[in-house]
């Protein structure tokens, strides 16, 4: 008798189960040992690798069995029943070591980072999975019937630990949705009002604004405004010498503030940018090092909270789903934190379901199967290519929040989403720098989906077309920048208020020669040259004489809390890993033994940046290192490793002695031997 679709599925999910338990642990122990530093989500990570690999694994056995029971009642074909049952033993077990072969190679080939599993790997791990699945039948012959005896308590064994192991994310969402309800975040509380009550869209004269600065003495410790713009790399803001970009806001507020146009963040991407700037920790010290994946520790005080201590009222505008607190964990000190993104979801709002997108989120970026099935399905990228975070909606935001409680002592963080791409500047931004292109990219985020497809292949005019759609929208930030800070001009805020902009981290478009299949030297992340990590630090002190300065030494994003606590007067907390840049700005230090600390989210590549001007990039893969002069080189042309060896095993110490204070996964780098160094090892990992 063939068994019944019933008993079919259960036997599949049984065998599903014990198999993809199986592969999951064989998941956990590749994702511990191949992790750079000790991650604090990594358990939690092994964790949804053993649960989703056996969900996954349970449900496609399950589903296959009830398929091949059913095409046996439907062929009538009456096979023994031990026959039947070595079948789905054989079958199930070349299943799963198909699944846990190419769990292997997938975290082999460098995981969700790297190319993808080889064709020739895949065929071999098939090849093996079904030779064991031929060996293991005349065994399961024998045992299989005695295993299959009693379906009912079969299919009972099975559905309890699936139901069990399925129950754990809605405990999670349960546990996250409560954490998120924090008191202190009053979601939505920002009622915009009418634009033209606003004066948005006025012409400020910024220069005049901030000239009539610095003749009253305030009798209170100033306010704080901190702006980070998004994805704003340095040479692309006239105050730091460009010649031909339109910025006329930033611009009139470095005329008459410190600037730096080499600041560095810790690590070039958002969350873990930010973090750095909110904790003055680095990044394997503070914990968030994936995206939108790891949260910021409880445990850690942040710049809002101890502004909030030192009696600051606080708020927050941002205008992106990463810095939401079920992603983020930023909005911790904040009295208010109000997101402004376009087109999100309504269940991004609630809670609850903030807190399952956050866990889909993280399962999908660290579980091979999680991305597997988001590969297929494609879920993130459509709504990915829906949500926006406007300039103009957060100047609103900002705006109408500042009307409202100018008169309060206040540290406000506004986030401007929008060089970031996709980049779609609204008119008349959007022909800005380039009129005539009639080719096939737009600036949305189909060309961010053909790099990650690797298949992104623009002629130099679409370079010249996207790198022209990324500048026009940073003019149209710097518009509404500008709108910000007119506003507060004529509110007479910008009189007391202490104005501190930065971005969270560059942007590559390409600069760095052909390898664009893979969208290498593209956007944020991947690699450490300068279009991708060097960015503006603008600091405005109403109550200074000493009106513009250009600061050269590199400044760290860990740097910004320690100075803006220091600016106001407020005890800097002593873990802190940052240093007070305020000596700079007094001409008490000139900063000649500063140095900057960058590292990719997997440690693959740490760069320090001398106050000297050299600039060392290390691999920790290839154990290649580039050396750079940026005085005479600013575009990173010329390697020099080979010429200065010295040089490069000195910077080689002081990142391994940073690496090895921070816990970080560089010390094990080998020192470059004068030959690595010779031959220039390029530091370009997955290029083709
Ligand atoms: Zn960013």
């Amino acid at each position: 008798m063939a068994p019944t679709p019933l008993q079919g599925s259960a036997r599949g999910l049984i065998l599903g189960l014990v198999g993809g338990l199986a592969a999951g642990i064989v998941e956990a122990i590749s994702l511990v040992r191949d992790a750079p530093v000790a991650r604090a989500a990594l358990l939690e990570a092994g964790l949804y690798a053993i649960i989703v690999d056996a969900l996954a694994c349970a449900t496609i056995t399950g589903v296959l069995g009830a398929i091949f029971a059913a095409a046996l009642a439907i062929a009538r074909v009456h096979l023994r029943p031990d026959r039947v049952a070595a079948l789905y033993v054989s079958g199930s077990t070349t299943f799963i070591l198909a699944m846990v072969g190419w769990l292997w190679a997938f975290r082999a080939a460098g995981g969700d980072r790297g190319p993808g599993v080889r064709t020739d790997v895949l065929f071999v791990v098939l090849l093996v999975a079904a030779a064991c699945g031929v060996l293991v039948h005349p065994l399961a012959q024998s045992f299989a019937l005695r295993l299959f005896a009693r379906p009912k308590r079969l299919a009972l064994g099975a559905v309890v630990p699936t139901m069990l192991l399925v129950l754990v994310f809605p405990v999670q969402v349960f546990m996250e949705a409560r954490q998120h309800r924090a008191p202190t975040v009053g979601v939505h509380g920002i009622q915009l009002i009418d634009p033209s009550v606003l004066e948005l869209d006025f012409d400020a004269d910024l220069d005049a604004a901030f000239a009539q600065i610095g003749t009253m003495a305030p009798d209170r410790p100033p306010n704080v405004l901190l702006l980070t713009v998004d994805a704003l790399r340095s040479d692309h803001l006239g105050a730091c010498g460009n010649s031909w970009i339109q910025t006329p806001a930033m611009d009139a507020l470095a005329r008459a503030s410190a600037l730096s146009c080499s600041t560095y963040p810790q690590q070039p991407q958002t969350n873990p940018a930010i973090a750095s700037v909110f904790t003055s920790l680095y990044p394997a010290v503070h914990g968030v090092r994936m995206h939108m994946v790891d949260r910021l520790s409880e445990t850690l005080p942040t710049l809002a909270e101890v502004m909030h201590s030192a009696g600051y009222t606080t708020s927050a505008v941002i205008p992106w789903t990463s810095l939401e607190p079920a992603f983020s964990g930023f909005h911790r000190g904040f009295q208010t934190y109000e997101a402004f993104v376009l087109n999100e979801p309504p269940a991004m709002q609630n809670p609850a379901t903030a807190a399952l997108a956050a866990i889909y989120r993280r399962v999908t970026d660290q579980v091979a199967v999680g991305s597997a099935v988001e590969a297929v399905l494609g879920m993130r990228q459509g709504t990915e290519a829906e949500i926006d975070g406007r300039a103009d909606v957060t100047a609103q935001a900002a705006l109408t929040w500042l009307a409202n409680n100018g008169d309060s002592q206040f540290f406000f963080w506004i986030h401007f989403f929008d060089p970031h791409y996709p980049w779609t500047p609204p008119e008349p931004w959007d022909l800005l720098y380039d009129e005539g292109y009639e080719g096939r990219y737009n600036g949305d985020m189909s060309f961010v989906y053909e790099m990650r497809s690797g298949v992104f292949e623009p002629n130099p005019r679409d370079v010249q077309y996207l790198r022209a759609l990324y500048a026009s929208e940073v003019s149209y930030t710097d518009h509404y920048v500008g709108q910000v800070l007119g506003f507060m001009a004529r509110r007479g805020l910008l009189q007391n208020t202490i104005v501190v902009l930065t971005a969270d981290h560059g942007e590559g478009l390409g600069e760095r020669g052909n390898s664009w299949l893979n969208g290498d030297y593209w956007l944020h992340g991947d690699d450490l040259y300068a279009p991708g990590i060097q960015v503006p630090l603008i600091i405005h002190d109403p109550r200074s004489t000493r009106g513009h300065q250009l600061l050269s030494a590199p400044i760290q994003h860990i740097d910004i809390m320690p100075t803006i606590l220091d600016l106001v007067g407020v005890s800097i907390p002593r873990r802190l890993q940052g240093e007070s840049i305020v000596p700079l700005l007094t001409g008490a230090d000139r900063g000649s033994d500063r140095m900057a600390f960058i590292t990719l989210s997997d440690d693959s590549q740490t760069s320090v940046v001398s106050a000297q001007g050299w600039k060392l990039i290390a691999d920790r893969v290839t154990g290649g290192r580039q050396l750079f002069y940026l005085p005479s080189d600013p575009e990173e042309r010329v390697n020099l490793a080979p010429a200065f060896p010295d040089r490069v095993l000195a910077l080689s110490r002081r990142i391994d002695a940073w690496a090895a204070a921070n816990a970080s996964g560089v010390a094990s780098a080998p020192v470059p031997t004068n030959e690595t160094a010779r031959l220039g090892i390029s530091a370009a990992r997955s290029s083709p």
